[in-house]
């Protein structure tokens, strides 16, 4: 695989048994993803978009096919490997923020490295940085419920970038949010991607998924031209 890739999916598949009935919702996924590029994966509801991203962001394991992140393949790591490469290479957004409600926001931002690496000076200094390049320098100790949505979205954007990641993945980064929270989201990303962050988001929002580089639409476990 080249070095400039940092997703490769050859022929992926992912299905599911509910007792005897198979459910086929990924169905032959081919996806390269460079480093850089910014990816809207759009379509309509229960066609596999977040079980996609699950299987990119290491979280989930393709049924059949090949999964190569950074040029390596994982299909067939352990849960450990792969626990390892996820905390250190992907950051994680989702739609409901999932952040810790008792917890500050920069104790929210700082909380990836009790899984690896430890909390530093030098992370507690980052993580303050991070909040204050996302307009949150006043909001360091308010806690989850003291903010907005946008707010929150923000503080879990600093939260999937505290261990400086290749890949940020966001599912439906938006939704919960009004509009202007949600450009304000999306200036965001852009500004990571332009910095040279790749990212894979998911929306339904097509004036949302405008502002990626490339959109890919996913039907019934397949994308389509
Ligand atoms: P989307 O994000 O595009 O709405 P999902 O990836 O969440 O779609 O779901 C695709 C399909 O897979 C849905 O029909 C869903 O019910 C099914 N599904 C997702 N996760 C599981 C699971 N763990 N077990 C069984 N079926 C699942
Ligand atoms: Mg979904």
């Amino acid at each position: 695989m080249e070095k400039n890739f940092i997703v490769n999916l050859i022929d992926v598949t992912k299905v599911y048994f509910i007792g005897k009935v198979k459910y086929e919702v990924l169905k032959g996924i081919n996806l390269d993803i460079e480093k850089g590029d910014f990816v809207a994966i759009m379509g309509p509801s229960g066609g596999g978009k977040s079980t996609l991203l699950n299987i990119l962001g290491l979280l989930d394991r393709p049924t059949s096919g090949k999964y190569f992140f950074e040029g390596k393949e994982v299909s067939k790591l352990s849960a450990g490997e792969l626990a390892r490469i996820r905390n250190s290479r992907i950051g994680f957004v989702f739609q409901a923020f999932h952040l810790v409600p008792w917890a500050s926001a920069l104790e929210n931002v700082l909380m990836p490295l009790l899984y690896g690496g430890g909390i530093t000076k030098e992370k507690i200094e980052y993580a303050k940085n991070l909040l204050e390049r996302l307009g949150l320098s006043a909001y360091l100790h308010f806690r989850p419920p003291e903010l907005s949505g946008g707010q929150q979205q923000r503080v879990a954007i600093a939260r999937a970038l505290i261990n400086n990641p290749i890949l940020l993945l966001a599912d439906e980064p938006t939704g919960n949010l009004d509009s202007k929270s949600s450009n304000e989201v999306m200036d965001i990303l852009q500004e990571l991607n332009n910095q040279g962050l790749t990212i894979v988001m998911v929306t339904h929002d097509q004036e949302i998924a405008k502002r990626a580089k490339k959109i890919k639409i996913l039907k019934d476990g397949q994308f389509i031209e």
